[in-house]
């Protein structure tokens, strides 16, 4: 399936009521995420639990939570590849293709090749979804 197909097959927010099973860290507002359909390899995503569009939306609690895990998952990513991309958009033509609020934090990221028009990106199956995540688990930080 590509994710054109997942994402219209999606009937509900993928980042709102979270399975524990797919957090690899979380704390009381957020939660740190694999990608199921990856820009690269190893692309990790880290999510306020509440639906919001944007950050403006978190009370500083709630965004002291976030970027406790945006730096969590940057020490995750940094350790496997030594350096990384952290990539957060708001508005309607920037690429978002999921509106709940959401930091890309991405091994490797070559800026361009994200278009706006949700090129063709491999999605997980579910095996190979909960083995990365068995990973990110491991990796001691
Ligand atoms: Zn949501």
């Amino acid at each position: 399936m590509n994710y054109k197909e997942f994402n219209k097959a999606l009937d509900h927010c993928p980042f709102c009521d979270l399975p524990k099973k797919e957090i690899i860290e979380e704390n009381d507002s957020a939660a740190v995420l694999l990608s199921r359909s990856p820009y690269v390899k190893d692309h990790l995503l880290v999510v306020p639990k509440k639906h919001v569009v944007n950050l403006s939306e978190l009370d500083s609690g709630e965004r002291d939570d976030l970027f406790r895990l945006v730096f969590f998952a940057q020490d995750k990513i940094e350790k496997i590849y030594g350096n990384f991309s952290t990539l957060y958009r708001e508005g309607k033509k920037v690429g978002k293709s999921i509106a709940h609020a959401h930091f890309n934090i991405v091994p490797k990221l070559v800026l361009g090749v994200i278009d706006e028009d949700l090129r063709d990106r491999y999605v997980y199956t579910d095996e190979e979804y909960a083995g990365k995540i068995d990973e990110f688990r491991k990796i001691d930080c």
